[in-house]
């Protein structure tokens, strides 16, 4: 019998072909995001999940999966797992984080040009009709890039994309992340620096950091209070790492220069969100992979490291939870 793999989503590229050809696919195409009870009765016969990051695999849902031996997420990033469980269940979780870094990478740029140089705000004013005066030599002014030292919150692999391209712009560039990567260091020019020494050194602050239990809110008001006046904060990573009240009160009382947000603490972020009202804050709806580079590459890398996986082969790259194999050894199904 061909062992079952449920796709939550419709993954829009033709991506399952080869998958079809080994086991028996079920596309749930869902409009919407799964959790709960919901959740587990869609996919609690499976042997496989293919799922998106909007998919809810709690503690609770885990617990009332008994069959379902893999997950591979259609992201990154994998907070919408509760690993510790699945690692406890013996299921194996897989991500598909290479397809999306490049994207990533040159979308915090594009963030860090937007909110310095007040592109958003440029393009509000010739739509609302206020552009009155012509060109002036004070007129919106903004801040060059180079120079400017840049600070890193977890240098993986998306923080360590960022780091290259800086160079081109000319700027210095500074990070902190878990572990300190010295080869990278030497190759790249960087500087490792203590949390503290980055937010109070950057002009730039761009968090890259991955979403876990250490660093839900790691940037919170004392973080905040330690940038520069004129700093300016990129989230591209989750917005629960960073304390959302917090940094509208910061924006509010100009405690730092601006912000770039493609992720919030709640998404959809409310139009009566506090960040909409604010003007030195360039907003934009999670799409830093959104490119057809980068989700092609990402559902196909699902399905991959999901074939892998039916084989009793494991991708390590996308292994999330090494631990697993510890718990369980994966068997060939195909
Ligand atoms: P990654 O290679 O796993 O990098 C994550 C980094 O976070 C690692 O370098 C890790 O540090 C660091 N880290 C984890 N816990 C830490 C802690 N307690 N203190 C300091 N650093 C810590 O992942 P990635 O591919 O670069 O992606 C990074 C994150 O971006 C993902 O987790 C995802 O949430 C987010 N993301 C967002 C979008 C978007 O659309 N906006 C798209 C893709 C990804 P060490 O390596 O030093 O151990």
């Amino acid at each position: 019998m061909k062992p079952k793999v449920v796709v939550t989503h419709d993954l829009k590229f033709p991506v399952l072909d080869e998958l079809k050809e080994h086991a028996e696919v079920v596309e749930l195409k869902k409009e919407y995001p799964l959790q709960g009870e919901e959740l587990v009765k869609s996919v609690a016969e499976a042997d496989g999940v293919i799922c998106l990051l909007t998919d809810k695999f709690t503690k609770e849902v885990i617990e009332k999966l008994s069959n379902v031996k893999i997950i591979s997420t259609v992201s990154a990033g994998y907070d919408h797992i509760d690993i510790e469980e699945a690692t406890k269940k013996g299921i194996y979780v897989f991500n598909a984080a290479d397809p999306l870094t490049i994207s990533v990478a040159e979308f915090a740029f594009a963030l860090m040009l937007s909110v310095a140089r007040r592109v958003v705000e440029g393009d509000k004013l010739i739509r609302e009709g206020n552009w009155k005066s012509g060109w002036s030599l004070t007129f919106m002014l903004g801040r060059e890039l180079r120079g400017k030292t840049l600070g890193i919150v977890g240098l993986g692999k998306i923080g360590k994309e960022i780091a290259k391209r800086a160079r081109c712009f000319g700027m210095n560039v500074i990070y902190y992340s878990r572990t300190r990567k010295l080869e990278f260091e030497e190759e790249y020019n960087l500087k490792f620096k203590d949390l503290s020494s980055v937010l109070s050194e950057a002009d730039f602050l761009v968090l890259s950091v991955a979403l876990t239990p250490e660093t839900k809110k790691m940037i919170s008001k004392r973080e905040i209070s330690l940038m520069k006046k004129d700093a300016f904060l990129i989230n591209i990573s989750r917005g629960a790492v960073v304390d959302e009240e917090a940094l509208i009160e910061a924006l509010k009382n100009k405690v730092i220069s601006g912000a770039a947000l493609d992720v919030f603490q709640n998404e959809p972020l409310s139009k009566s969100s506090e960040l909409v009202k604010l003007e030195n804050v360039v907003l934009t709806p999670h799409i830093a992979s959104a490119t057809f580079e980068a989700r092609r590459g990402m559902a196909e890398q699902a399905v991959k490291n999901m074939l892998y996986a039916l084989r009793g082969t494991i991708n390590e790259e996308c292994l999330v939870n090494k631990e697993v194999k510890k718990v369980r050894t994966l068997s060939k199904m195909i």
